[in-house]
């Protein structure tokens, strides 16, 4: 983006991946909460010259047609998975690939944060990685960044990848 122009994240994943953790280790500024329509609640944050917005993803097949009009001019997205919930890679697998086939996310920067790495249990990024089949994404700039919301390891390296995609 341009100087003084506001960039435009949104931060997205299951129920429990770590979102919320997350939002707070990026942005210690007021955090409103806006329910547009039908139970469907955005968080919406303004720190350090970036809008982010982010919502839970999974489950919502419903109230799609609503959250669709915020990933309108997104520059970023954000996507959270709970390396630890072995149960779920197959859903969040899904939503992701459904989410990177939306027009409006078209070539828009990816970061997988592979969160919860602080658990024993948790799944290294490598194979995460790889049963998200990245690899095989061709038409954006994509990384995966392991990562413990709760100590926050790992979260400063995700912020650089995307300066860097930023710049
Ligand atoms: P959200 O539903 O995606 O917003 O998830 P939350 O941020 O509310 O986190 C869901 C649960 O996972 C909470 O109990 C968090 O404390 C926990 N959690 C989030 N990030 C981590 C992490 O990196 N490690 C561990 N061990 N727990 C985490």
């Amino acid at each position: 983006g341009s100087p003084g122009q506001e960039l435009r994240i949104v931060l997205l994943g299951l129920d429990n991946a770590g979102k919320t953790t997350l939002l707070k280790r990026l942005a210690s500024e007021e955090v409103s909460t806006i329910t547009p329509t039908q139970g469907f609640n955005i968080k919406s944050v303004h720190s350090h010259g970036f809008k982010l917005n982010i919502w839970d993803i999974g489950g919502q097949r419903a109230v799609r047609p609503y959250w669709r009009k915020y990933l309108g001019s997104t520059d970023l997205l954000i996507y959270v998975i709970d390396s630890a919930d072995q149960k779920r890679f197959e859903e969040t697998g899904q939503e992701l690939a459904e989410l990177t086939e939306e027009e409006s996310l078209m070539g828009v920067p990816l970061l997988v944060f592979a969160n919860k790495q602080d658990l024993v249990t948790a799944a290294p990024a490598a194979e995460i990685a790889e049963g998200l089949s990245l690899h095989t994404y061709r038409d954006r700039e994509w990384q995966i960044q392991a990562c413990s919301a709760l100590s926050g390891e790992g979260v400063q390296d995700g912020m650089n990848w995307i300066s860097k995609q930023i710049m």
